[in-house]
């Protein structure tokens, strides 16, 4: 099988697994243990911190390890202060959409912050959203479906002058371009594990000091009293070196899928009536979403997936849903546009041979749709 579907999830990395297999085998004791064998896992979640904190430049003490995106995103917004007011953009990620609406149903105002036709969110709308008065404001680094990039350190300046709390998902940018906390300006941040080569169930919410944080999972006082629950020890350690890895190997990484998504970019375009979506806007150097109208997303991507390519239609949490996607939606794509939407997104094993086979594989399929 071609794996093109690394926005979803991507393998373990060997050298992430090698450094787990003693967290699994040897080395079992609980972290929030006095005695040796808590001690030296305890020593080990430390040493994950560092590595976590170093990817993204902050110090390890503002780092919370976490279940993943999932559960940092709706740690995030559980912060929001009481009876405060709420925004996030309308391309959000379901983990900061579903806790948005849960939000709203008690009460919470919540305004939603519009994208341009490119996906992209404007100073425009910012200071839209800013005129509704929110306390908190939730804009993702990076879309999951069309790669876009928002210019997050740009929009944060205005949110700031009006002390507006800033959360960013930054679990699809991770590991695929610079992730600076400080330079972002944001006050939060989400980051998963195994979108980086990582194992599931683990990632993170980067926090600024003065930031306070409601902990949802209460009991003991792992991770500073805001993250109850005996620590994923393995798992951590795995994050931990998946993010040393990411941040020396970053460079590489994107020149790699850079390189490949070109190739891939190039033979697209020459499919009749394919759409490249937000093709001019930045985007991930590994994401390419694409679409030909009248043509049926999911029954393309089971004709793909039979002759052995994996690729996506679109967010993998939102697939078997029967409307099309909310963020092609807020990009006013036209609906039988939407419906055919392909994502490919590649990772470090793909080769050009593979982008090359599958551009050939797409055109005879196509043609028998
Ligand atoms: N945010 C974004 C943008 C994602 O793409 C995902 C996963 O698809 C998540 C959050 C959730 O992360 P996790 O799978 O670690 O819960």
């Amino acid at each position: 099988m071609i794996y093109f579907d690394h926005n979803a999830t991507t393998p373990v990395d060997v050298n992430v697994l090698e450094a787990m297999l003693p967290f699994l085998k040897d080395f079992y004791g609980n972290p929030s243990s006095l005695s040796r064998p808590g001690r030296i896992v305890h020593s080990a979640i430390n040493t994950a911190r560092e590595q976590v904190a170093a990817l993204v430049d902050v110090s390890p003490s503002q780092v919370i390890f976490t279940s993943g995106g999932t559960e940092a995103n709706n740690m995030a917004l559980a912060s929001l202060p009481l009876r405060g007011k709420l925004a996030i953009s309308s391309i959000e990620h379901p983990s900061i959409t579903e806790p948005a609406l849960r939000l709203k149903d008690s009460g919470t105002p919540l305004a939603l912050i519009s994208v341009n036709q490119s996906g992209v969110i404007t100073p425009l709308a910012i200071n839209e959203a800013i005129n509704n008065k929110p306390n908190m404001v939730s804009i993702m680094l990076a879309n999951n479906e069309t790669g876009i990039i928002q210019d997050v350190a740009s929009l944060t300046q205005k949110l700031k002058e009006n002390n507006i709390t800033i959360h960013t998902d930054a679990v699809q940018a991770l590991g695929k371009i610079p992730v600076s906390f400080r330079q972002l300006g944001v006050d939060l941040m989400s980051l998963s594990s195994h979108k980086i080569y990582g194992p599931k169930g683990c990632g993170a919410l980067i926090f600024d000091k003065n930031t306070p944080i409601r902990a949802i999972l209460l009991g003991g006082g792992q991770e500073q009293n805001l993250r109850a629950g005996t620590e994923n020890v393995a798992a951590i350690v795995g994050f931990g070196k998946a993010a040393e890895l990411a941040k020396n190997e970053l460079s590489k990484r994107h020149e790699h899928v850079e390189g490949l998504k070109k190739i891939l970019e190039a033979g697209l375009m020459s499919i009749t009536h394919l759409t490249i979506f937000a093709q001019q806007a930045t985007r991930l150097p590994n994401t390419t979403q694409f679409g030909i109208p009248g043509i049926d997303g999911e029954m393309l991507l089971m004709k793909l997936d039979k002759k052995g390519f994996a690729v996506s239609s679109g967010s993998a949490c939102a697939s078997g849903s029967e409307s099309f996607s909310p963020v092609l939606s807020a990009m006013k794509i036209e609906e039988a546009l939407a419906k055919s939407a392909i994502r490919i997104s590649l990772g470090m094993q793909n080769t050009k041979k593979e982008i090359i086979d599958f551009i050939e594989l797409l055109k005879i399929v196509v043609n028998q749709l």
